[in-house]
């Protein structure tokens, strides 16, 4: 794994998710201005909800800033690029598909459920 493109992508993510905590702070769940979410003005029982999952939403994006922070700390390390827990060096394809990836998908897998 290439330490500096890993290093770039992650401070990209990272400001990516700076700019979306930012908005969803500013909207008070008013107007979550996440492009995943198409808008029907048409069905207004969906807004009791919209509180909710912009604040669903922050909490995510929260948890992987913390998440991408983390790896940009274990770059600084050395140890960026092997799980946490094993030790295994995480292959390729895991860090380009999620480079803030802190586990191996065995050690990934326990902690979820013992997070649970
Ligand atoms: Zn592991």
């Amino acid at each position: 794994m290439d330490v500096t493109a890993a290093r770039q992508r992650l401070e990209e993510i990272c400001s990516e998710l700076d700019r979306s905590i930012t908005v969803l702070n500013g909207s008070g769940g008013q107007h979550p201005i996440i492009g995943d979410f198409p808008q029907d003005p048409a069905d207004a029982g969906a807004n009791l909800s919209e509180n909710e999952r912009s604040q669903a939403v922050l909490d995510v994006a929260r948890r992987q800033r913390s998440a991408v922070l983390a790896a940009l700390h274990r770059i600084d390390l050395g140890t960026y690029g092997t799980c946490l827990e094993c030790g295994t060096i995480l292959p390729e394809g895991r860090l380009e598909a999620k480079p803030e990836a802190a586990r191996c998908v065995a050690c990934q897998g326990k902690f979820d459920r013992l997070r649970r």
